[in-house]
């Protein structure tokens, strides 16, 4: 642990803020619960295997509408991050880690996300990390923490 870790603890799932959750809707509830499943989803088109995000019911790329939700593997790289330090409401806890990652599985398949067990100093571009999730009422939100071990699956 470095003395930058020392000083500030990873952030921990828990104190990640959490006031608004997603709304519900018919196209987006798979990848709002696909934590139930333990696997992240995205809605991929089963012609040219091309992945849509935020979900389509028809393909961008070739149109077609054999779009369906598929499990990936969870992996993905930071591309860009920010330390959050402003409590913005009473009760939240700062700092926190607001994370842009890629999903391993095509390019600029991106989310915006927290980056939890990760001490702020310790975040890094092009860091590996993996999902997991925060499950709050009905939806399981999709967190990212570093991936210790990127080789495994
Ligand atoms: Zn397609």
């Amino acid at each position: 642990m470095t003395d930058a870790a020392k000083d500030h603890p990873p952030v921990a799932i828990e104190s990640v803020p959490r006031r608004h959750l997603p709304r519900l809707t018919d196209e987006n509830t798979f990848f709002w619960q696909a934590g139930r499943t333990g696997r992240l989803h995205f809605t991929r088109c089963d012609a040219c295997e091309f992945y849509v995000h935020p979900p389509l019911p028809i393909c961008p790329r070739c149109k077609s509408r054999q779009v369906a939700p598929r499990a990936v593997s969870g992996k993905a790289t930071v591309v860009s991050y920010t330390i959050n330090h402003q409590v913005w409401e009473r009760g939240l806890e700062a700092p926190y880690l607001i994370a842009i990652v890629e999903i391993a599985e095509q390019l600029c398949l991106r989310l915006t996300t927290n980056l939890v067990n990760c001490a702020p100093e310790e975040a890094r571009i092009g860091m590996a990390v993996r999902v997991l999730f925060d499950h709050r009422e009905d939806v399981w939100l999709p967190l990212f923490e570093p991936d210790v071990d990127p080789t495994s699956t």
